[in-house]
């Protein structure tokens, strides 16, 4: 077995305690650095072969340059997506980029629905009336799933169970939007439509589609003009699916009902830190937490048990296969752009 140095980055007590369990099965040599990964940083990770980063972990053209130079030849992303690394510079550069691309695709899509019925049913604003000795009922009125017409843009391994749930589980009419149609949903009763008919039609709508350039801000203000007033939109995907400022349009004029999102455009400045005793810089969200009906959890849809230790299990077998010389099974490479 070939022991890997690994540079670790952005990491939180449950990182290392799940990397380090994993590891008993590979013996790498890891090491656990708190700050992100950016180009302030980036030279903590100097002779270390390896890197692993998460989600706002930048791995921008500067920062691979800054890693390829300390000998850095395998980034090991530790979640599945990959909008964060520009993988034309770390394909010039011949650092290869690996991920984890299905950990536990349950434990977001039960998160996703956990928070459409939490928005939906008042749950936050009924627990903390309770708390205060509030019994009254007034402003909490809910809507039945049952019967609703669902869209999910984005039917891969995350949307497929958020779509078979609401369907099956609720009896809601479900339409999706994805270049690829799953026989299995169609099955089911799922309706594949174009992104803007699902928009259109969808009094709840969820999003699982990657963040690309074709899909980023595929929730702008034309989306929002077109959508049933009253629209519930939840987004455990990537915050740059949603355009914010028309979001906040759309909830001063009404024409939004609710909002629930586990990710926001700007949350690398936010996401994963402690600043309850810091005044947030960041107007647009403080501006997004002021309505009654949006609902906030930082980035944490993936982060349950099961998910941690397949992501630290996949994480360094990622790295072993790389040390090893095999294939890198889950390596990310700019094909997937265009696909
Ligand atoms: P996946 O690759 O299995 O599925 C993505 C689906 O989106 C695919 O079916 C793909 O064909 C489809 N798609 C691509 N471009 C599209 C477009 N333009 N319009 C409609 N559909 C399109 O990915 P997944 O595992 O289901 O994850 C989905 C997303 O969830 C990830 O990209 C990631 O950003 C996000 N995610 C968030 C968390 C969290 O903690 N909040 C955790 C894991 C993943």
């Amino acid at each position: 077995m070939i022991i890997m140095h690994v540079a670790i980055f952005g990491t939180k007590p449950y990182d290392r305690q799940f990397l380090t369990a994993a590891n008993a099965a590979h013996s790498h040599d890891l090491t656990f650095f708190e700050p992100r990964l950016d180009s302030a940083t980036a030279t903590l990770a100097d002779g270390f072969p390896a890197v692993c980063a998460f989600v706002n972990d930048r791995l921008d053209a500067d920062v691979l340059a800054r890693l390829a130079r300390g000998g850095t030849k395998l980034v090991a992303l530790r979640c599945a997506g990959f909008n964060n690394v520009d993988l034309r510079t770390a394909e010039r550069l011949d650092i290869a980029v690996a991920r984890v691309p299905a950990y536990s695709p349950h434990a977001v899509s039960e998160f996703t629905i956990a928070l459409l019925l939490a928005l939906d049913r008042h749950i936050p604003r009924a627990w903390a009336r309770v708390r205060d000795n509030n019994f009254a009922l007034d402003g909490l009125i809910g809507r039945n799933l049952h019967g609703r017409t669902a869209g999910v843009i984005g039917t891969g391994r995350i949307g497929a169970l958020v779509a078979r749930t609401l369907r099956l589980g609720f009896g809601c009419r479900v339409l999706a939007a994805d270049v690829v149609e799953d026989p299995e949903l169609v099955a089911i009763g799922v309706a594949y439509r174009s992104p803007a008919e699902v928009i259109g039609a969808a009094e709840i709508l969820t999003l699982h589609c990657p963040l690309t350039p074709e899909t980023h801000h595929i929730v702008d203000a034309e989306a929002i003009a077109r959508a049933k007033p009253g629209l519930i939109l939840v987004n455990t995907s990537r915050g740059a699916l949603i355009d914010t400022a028309a979001l906040i349009d759309g909830l001063k004029s009404g024409r939004i009902g609710g909002v629930a999102l586990d990710v926001y455009e700007q949350e690398a400045d936010l996401f994963f830190e402690d600043l309850s005793n810091e005044i947030v810089q960041d107007d647009v969200f403080q501006r997004l937490l002021t309505f009654p009906n949006v609902l906030i959890t930082g980035h944490q849809a993936f982060l349950t048990e099961e998910a941690l230790q397949a992501i630290a299990a996949t994480t360094l077998e990622n790295v072993s296969d790389f040390a090893a010389g095999r294939v890198l099974r889950n390596a990310v490479g700019t094909a997937m752009l265009r696909a």
